[in-house]
């Protein structure tokens, strides 16, 4: 997963860096705290965080046992924002009612594979020990 972020492109090959930050009291749209938040902007023509052009971001909760899992996760969301864009976008057209700052809602792609990339790092973490 880090080999992927690390060598992210969107989708008309441009290199897109992804920035980690770690937060404290990092919550979602509801308030709620949060594990880990991925920013995924784009304009028309490219992705956009407060790091500039080319850029996306993902936000890491300070108190976390363990950064490696919802990293992998973040990065699932984001890999999968960035480099399936359209299938993101044709996937919400086809369910208008599902809610973008969610990306769990039954059958997002981007929410599928985050979880299996965390499946995947766990998987690989429990193989190590
Ligand atoms: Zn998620």
């Amino acid at each position: 997963m880090f080999n992927k972020l690390n060598n992210l492109t969107d989708e008309k090959g441009q290199v897109v860096d992804v920035y980690i930050n770690i937060a404290s009291n990092l919550q979602n749209e509801s308030g709620q705290t949060a594990n880990g938040r991925s920013t995924i902007n784009f304009d028309g023509n490219n992705f956009i965080s407060m790091y500039g052009v080319n850029t996306t971001l993902i936000e890491l909760n300070s108190n976390l046992m363990d950064f490696g899992r919802y990293l992998s996760h973040e990065g699932g969301h984001t890999f999968s924002g960035v480099k399936f864009l359209n299938v993101l976008n044709a996937w919400y057209n086809q369910y208008p009612s599902a809610r973008r700052g969610n990306g769990h809602d039954e059958g997002n792609p981007s929410g599928d594979y985050a979880t299996e990339m965390e499946k995947v790092y766990m998987r690989n973490k429990g193989l190590k020990r």
